[in-house]
C-alpha cells in the first residue's frame, strides 16, 4: 500500500498501526522526504464495501432462499 505525504507528495512510510475497530484502523505515517518536509502524520484506513461478497455468504444466502421451495422446486432450480 501506497501513502504519499499530504504536505509534499513525496512517497511516505507506514511506521505503525493502530486498530480503532475491527475494519478501521489509524496508520502512523513519516515522509520520506526528511530533507525538505521530514512530516509525520496519521492515516486512516478503512474497509467501505465489498466488491464481490465473500464466496461463503454467497453459497450460505443461495442455500436458505432455496428452504422457502419444496424439494421438487429445489431439484428443478439447481438443474438436477
Ligand atoms: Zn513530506
Amino acid at each position: 500500500m501506497r501513502v504519499n505525504c499530504p504536505n509534499c507528495g513525496s512517497k511516505a512510510t507506514i511506521t505503525s498501526r493502530e486498530e480503532q475497530s475491527e475494519h478501521v484502523c489509524n496508520l502512523y505515517v513519516s515522509c520520506t522526504n526528511t530533507k525538505e518536509c521530514g512530516a509525520t502524520f496519521v492515516s486512516t484506513l478503512a474497509f467501505a464495501h465489498y466488491l464481490n461478497p465473500p464466496r461463503k455468504d454467497t453459497a450460505q444466502m443461495a442455500a436458505s432462499l432455496l428452504k422457502n421451495f419444496s424439494r421438487e422446486e429445489q431439484m428443478e432450480l439447481v438443474g438436477f
